[in-house]
């Protein structure tokens, strides 16, 4: 019977570090179990790169954010080698494709399966998110306070975004932060994607399976009373030095309705340098009634 044939293959580069990637696709005579394991592992992978038409022109690789596709041959002599897609790298978020550099089609998608589907999800502007049905960072997060009123007087929103720009973030960080968070008593936001893949949002636990995932960025986001500040900012700088990644943090607070924001003094006394940014959203809709 004829089906499909697969090779995968570890590589080391340089630097030491193991790229996963699909060698090749091709048709020949095997079992029906090895067309079910090809089909197990290409359902998982989506974005490929075909090695047998690739022509090694690099022009796909510089539009990849997390410096994912790399050369086949580290050794060799010519560098139009076939390139590839480190598996474990790539957070699926179609950009090398959208690009549009590649003359001869070798970059393709296959189709995907959870839990991989969340790098797409986080990472594609134009996958919607499961947990909230949103394109983007797949949240209305605190910039839409004046509409939703997530936060009220007396307590203060924070936005944790991790792996932005460019570097990415695996969901072992996320759940390293959240469970610090968690531990100093905050309360996520339900309606965000990252408080949809945890199995315990009191404790801020992700679940296991999602753990072994990487995306483009992530968002975090919860309330805390706004006497409790001082210590989630502290325990933020101390969790920041665990993990393997960036993030920048956002904090919102209602005004009150003479003189200046309490909490800006507050946050700069612990050492944070406030970026004097503004966005207004105008059109966001009818505000929601006044808790
Ligand atoms: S899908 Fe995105 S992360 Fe993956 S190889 Fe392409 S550009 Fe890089
Ligand atoms: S653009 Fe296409 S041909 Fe060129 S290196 Fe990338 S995948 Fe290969």
């Amino acid at each position: 019977m004829n089906c499909l044939h697969r090779q995968i293959r570890l590589l080391a580069n340089k630097e030491g570090r193991q790229h996963r990637f699909l060698l090749s696709i091709g048709t020949n005579t095997s079992s029906d179990s090895d067309a079910e394991a090809f089909r197990s592992e290409t359902k998982k992978r989506v974005m490929l790169i075909n090695q047998e038409i690739c022509i090694g022109c690099h022009k796909c690789a510089p539009h990849c954010p997390v410096e994912a596709i790399f050369i086949t041959d580290q050794k060799a002599r010519k560098r139009r080698k076939p390139r590839a897609i480190d598996l474990d790298r790539c957070v699926e978020c179609g950009t090398c494709l959208r690009a549009g550099v590649c003359k001869v089609e070798a970059i393709y998608q296959q189709p995907m399966e959870w839990p991989r589907t969340l790098r797409a999800s986080f990472s594609n502007p134009l996958k919607p998110h499961g947990h909230t049905g949103l394109l983007g960072r797949g949240t209305e997060e605190v910039k839409t306070n004046e509409v939703t009123h997530r936060y009220v007087r007396g307590q203060v929103g924070v936005t944790v975004e991790m792996g932005r720009p460019g570097i990415g973030t695996s969901m072992r960080d996320i759940d390293r932060l959240t469970r610090a968070m968690a531990d100093r008593g905050v309360e996520f936001e339900p309606r965000t994607p990252v408080t949809g893949l945890m199995s315990d949002s009191v404790r801020g636990i992700l679940k296991e399976e999602v753990l072994n995932e990487r995306v483009l960025s992530a968002i975090i986001e919860f309330k805390l009373p706004e006497e409790k500040l001082d210590v989630i900012l502290s325990a933020l700088k101390q969790v920041a030095e665990t993990l393997d990644t960036v993030f920048s943090l956002g904090v919102i607070s209602v005004l009150p309705p003479d003189g200046p924001d309490p909490t800006a003094e507050r946050i700069k006394s612990l050492g944070f340098t406030l970026r004097p940014n503004g966005k207004v959203n105008l059109g966001l809709g009818r505000p929601l009634p006044k808790p």
